[in-house]
């Protein structure tokens, strides 16, 4: 536990004070409905913006930059005068002083929102993080795609077609929503954008497998969306392993139940785990480690504290609710509803939930959604996909510029944000051998990765 006197910098607040931990959906719903409000709110976030998740996969196979899918906080909070930014990382809580200690400073609450979402969990394999980063933050979807795009760049400059095979081979691991989005997106990638621009390989033969324990995609959909969901990925020439475990993953390849496949990039997108700010709420977790709220969402026997989005085990109708965007909006306006309501001297209201169904993309005009009872797929599911994506965007000066990105990533089979960036080494990368590097003074027809016989012009050396 922090102390009080431990030289942090408080900042001093005159009214009741909201402090409200993540900017991400719930956060930020709770922030701008406390706009008429009269207490200060303060919003602390690590990061200085708030990122749109769904569209992560986007950012990792380049369909969209960084920029298109996170806004700054201050800028999307410039006309709610009674909230300020704080950019920093919550360390603990001491519920009985109401203080938030976090790297930077510390303070006061009269209420606290806690919104800090989750992370991705390996389930205690650390140290598969450094070899198959997760997708769940913009640094992870940037990583993804420096991944992604290297091992194509370094498969068109290798002479081994061993090495080759596995530098195009992409493993994703985890079936549920991302996993199919990001596999359908690499398939994409892959099969109609790089297959026009790479000489020395052919891309279209690049393998992208998802693997998952469960014995069906999407698992938390309907059945038959589910095998919508396969035969559509199949038909993009995803290889989908089902009912099968991932038992190991080296800077060779992955072990997927009996069958080692080498494999230079893979992508972890099995499980999430809470943030490690619902340990700080010394309350009851699940096992997840989320933290078990009441009906009005405040924690048991603190009805100061309230825990909204990801970070909450809510309990409806028997049923925890899921991890989705919707929840999160929805339980961060009930949240500054509650809070209101206490300022007024009135009773708190128990949350529910409107059900706004669940949608994923697998690819070019390719969907599946679920939406009051009603499944649809194909086209007019894409097409829903679409318009609710762009949707939710709203308040994002670039939404025109999402739209246009995207047709011209669909229309024209062209993906602008392919840039390589620098990043951490790649342990991938430093297991390819050296011998597999071309000798820039041997003609590039010579090592043999031109199968037809016509000289490759302008490359190579003389
Ligand atoms: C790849 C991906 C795709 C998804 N697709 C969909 C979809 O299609 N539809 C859908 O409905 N849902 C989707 N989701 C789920 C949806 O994004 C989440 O349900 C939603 O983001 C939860 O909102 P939240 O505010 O609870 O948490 P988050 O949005 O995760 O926000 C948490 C915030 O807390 C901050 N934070 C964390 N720890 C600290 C700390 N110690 N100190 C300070 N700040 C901290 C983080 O920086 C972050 O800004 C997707 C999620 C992912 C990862």
């Amino acid at each position: 536990m922090a102390d009080e006197d431990d030289g942090r910098h408080e900042i001093a607040t005159r009214r009741d004070s909201v402090v409200i931990i993540g900017g991400g959906f719930a956060g930020l719903h709770a922030a701008k409905a406390l706009k008429r409000v009269d207490v200060d709110v303060y919003l602390i976030d690590r990061r200085n913006f708030h990122l749109f998740q769904p569209l992560l996969y986007q950012v990792a196979t380049a369909g969209l930059g960084a920029e298109d899918i996170a806004a700054p906080l201050r800028m999307v909070l410039r006309g709610h005068d009674n909230v300020k930014t704080v950019l920093g990382e919550v360390e603990d809580i001491d519920r009985d002083r109401r203080i938030v200690f976090f790297d930077t400073g510390k303070l006061r609450y009269d209420y606290l929102i806690v919104a800090a979402g989750m992370e991705t969990s390996y389930y205690g394999n650390d140290d598969w993080e450094k070899l198959a980063p997760g997708l769940k933050t913009l640094d992870d979807a940037l990583e993804c795609r420096r991944r992604i795009l290297k091992m194509f760049e370094r498969a068109e400059w290798t002479d081994d077609p061993e090495l080759t095979r596995g530098l195009l081979t992409f493993v994703v691991v985890g079936a549920g929503p991302t996993g199919v989005e990001m596999a359908g997106a690499i398939s994409e990638i892959a099969h109609r954008v790089m297959v026009r621009e790479f000489r020395n390989i052919d891309a279209s033969k690049a393998r992208v497998i998802l693997a998952d324990a469960e014995q069906r995609v999407l698992s938390a959909y309907h059945e038959e969306t589910s095998e919508r969901a396969l035969k559509d990925l199949e038909e993009m020439d995803v290889e989908v392993r089902l009912d099968q475990m991932v038992q190991k993953i080296t800077a060779e390849g992955v072990q997927i139940g009996d069958d080692f496949i080498p494999a230079h990039t893979v992508i972890w997108a099995a499980g999430v785990k809470a943030s490690p700010v619902a340990e700080a709420l010394d309350t009851k977790l699940d096992r997840m480690g989320r933290a078990i709220v009441e009906p009005e969402l405040t924690l048991p026997q603190d009805d100061r504290v309230y825990v909204i989005g990801d970070l909450a085990h809510f309990e409806e109708d028997g049923q925890v609710l899921p991890g989705l965007a919707p929840v999160a909006n929805q339980q961060g306006k009930h949240a500054a509803r509650n809070i209101r309501l206490r300022l007024i001297g009135e009773k708190p209201r128990p949350f529910k939930y409107k059900d706004k169904g669940q949608m994923a993309t697998l690819g070019r005009a390719s969907a599946v959604a679920e939406i009051w009872g009603y499944r649809f797929a194909g086209m007019f599911a894409w097409v829903l996909w679409l318009f609710v994506h762009l949707m939710y965007l709203v308040g994002f000066r670039n939404r025109v510029v999402v739209l246009l990105n995207w047709a011209y990533a669909y229309i024209g089979m062209r993906r602008s944000g392919r840039l390589i960036l620098g990043g951490p080494e790649i342990p991938q990368e430093e297991a390819i051998p050296d011998r597999a590097l071309i000798d820039v003074e041997t003609p590039i027809e010579k090592v043999g990765l031109i199968e037809e016989s016509e000289p490759a012009s302008g490359t190579g050396g003389e």
